[in-house]
């Protein structure tokens, strides 16, 4: 979601007109000057437009150092938004703090739109008009407490974002697409079989969808997917020669195409290196993943043992998939597979409002703040999920996160939110 920070003194009025535009009571009035609160953001709509507001916490105008707290904010606000709020007050007028800022906000090439707060009435509205001098554009005036004008400042803020994303409707309408993916040999057209004789193979068209000719529409458990690439699967592709080097297009291209992928392993067999390569290729592409370990059957106890160990070790960096452990023959636990691959994609499409992430992420840092390197903090201020399918978050910090604490975070995302079955990726926009 594009991000909205709100920048300004104390006592302009900043959380009630973050309150106003939030359109409830969130944003709790504490506007002391001389406080400098923790940055806050919400969730925000406009005419069907979504946005992330984060309010930067006023500067304390009495405090020491005034100047570069200034400079701070407005940099903070200028590096991890897409546009800045700057709100005055109408009825004091720009003081050298608000200059300082302006001039800040200038120079950068973010857009800004100026909120003149507190204009009541008609008298202070002039001043208002006298705010075209910052050279911030036109100045808005509003009445935080009374309503007034907000809808026309919302209107501005909205035009500065960059344009909304185009609604995908044929994933949002057609079935789901699956990729059923593995080495040759390992029973995927088995699986693909199974299913659809358990199953019923869906031949009329639904609604909204072109199905390709090489893909399939096949229910489990009372979901319609799209199996791609069926009959790649069904028939194996005979290449005179390189023909290893085709399969692996052909599934690669299948991974691409598919929003949740059911990897088939061989559990009578040891792990083999291209398992572990259709698997990091699944993950790399973003797509959601259920294991399917696969002719379970075949498995006597101490191979069982041999696999748990496999599964701890090799496995261990797709430990955020499930597995299920079935038999395409027998057709044990292939009713499994359903209930793992909605939960995969549930975890996939996951969006975590950003109130709620930077709760967790102030917990985290406050109970495990990164350690100091060189006499310097690196300090995570502000995050927020910048797409789903798969959760993408973006992390603004003040230096470059360790390796090592950016994987704490992962982790500690994972343990918190759950995101089982989908692969989850972490940026980091580092202010130096
Ligand atoms: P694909 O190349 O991945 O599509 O694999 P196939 O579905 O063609 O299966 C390869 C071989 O493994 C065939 O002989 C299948 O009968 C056999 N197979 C598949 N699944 C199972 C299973 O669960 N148990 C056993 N015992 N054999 C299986």
């Amino acid at each position: 979601l594009p991000v909205v920070a709100v920048v300004g003194r104390p006592n302009v009025g900043k959380s009630t007109l973050v309150n106003r535009i939030l359109g409830r009571r969130e944003a709790v009035v504490q506007d002391v000057p001389g406080v400098t609160r923790d940055r806050v953001s919400y969730d925000a709509d406009w005419n069907g437009r979504s946005f992330v507001l984060v309010d930067t916490g006023g500067w304390a105008p009495d405090a020491k150092g005034l100047a570069q707290q200034i400079a701070e904010q407005a940099e903070m606000a200028i590096a991890m938004a897409d546009a800045v709020l700057l709100v005055v007050d109408g009825t004091v007028g720009t003081l050298d703090s608000d200059q300082a800022v302006v001039r800040v906000l200038r120079k950068s090439k973010k857009p800004v739109v100026l909120a003149v707060n507190k204009v009541d009435d008609q008298r202070t509205e002039a001043e208002a008009s006298s705010m075209w001098n910052l050279g911030l554009g036109e100045p808005y005036p509003v009445s935080a407490l009374h309503g007034r004008g907000s809808g026309d400042l919302l209107d501005a803020i909205l035009d500065t974002l960059p344009p909304a994303p185009p609604i995908d409707y044929e994933a949002e309408r057609g079935p789901r697409r699956i990729a059923i993916v593995g080495k040759p040999n390992v029973g995927k057209s088995s699986l693909l079989n199974k299913l659809a004789k358990q199953q019923r193979v869906v031949v009329d068209n639904v609604a909204g969808t072109t199905v390709d000719p090489v893909d399939e529409l096949v229910e489990v458990d009372g979901q319609t997917y799209t199996f791609i690439d069926t009959a790649g699967i069904r028939r194996r592709v005979k290449e005179a020669s390189g023909h290893e080097y085709y399969a692996s297009l052909r599934t690669q291209g299948a991974i691409e195409r598919a929003e949740v992928c059911v990897a088939v392993l061989d559990a009578s067999q040891p792990l083999t290196e291209q398992d572990v390569r259709i698997m990091t290729s699944v993950e790399e592409t973003g797509r959601a993943l259920v294991i399917a370990y696969n002719k379970w059957d075949l498995t006597d106890e101490e191979r069982r043992k041999y696999l748990s160990r496999e599964v701890e070790q090799e496995v261990a960096p797709f430990a955020w998939a499930s597995h299920v452990n079935i038999s395409a023959m027998t057709g044990r636990h292939v009713d499994r597979l359903g209930p793992a691959l909605q939960e995969a994609l549930a975890s996939w499409e996951t969006r975590i409002s950003t109130g709620k992430l930077n709760a967790f992420l102030g917990r985290i840092v406050a109970a495990h703040p990164h350690p100091v390197r060189s006499g310097k903090q690196p300090r995570i201020l502000f995050g927020t999920q910048a797409q789903t399918s798969p959760p993408t978050f973006v992390l603004f910090t003040s230096g470059q996160l360790e390796p090592g604490y950016l994987r704490f975070v992962e982790r500690r995302l994972r343990e918190e939110f759950g995101f089982v079955g989908t692969p989850v990726h972490v940026e980091v926009r580092a202010r130096e």
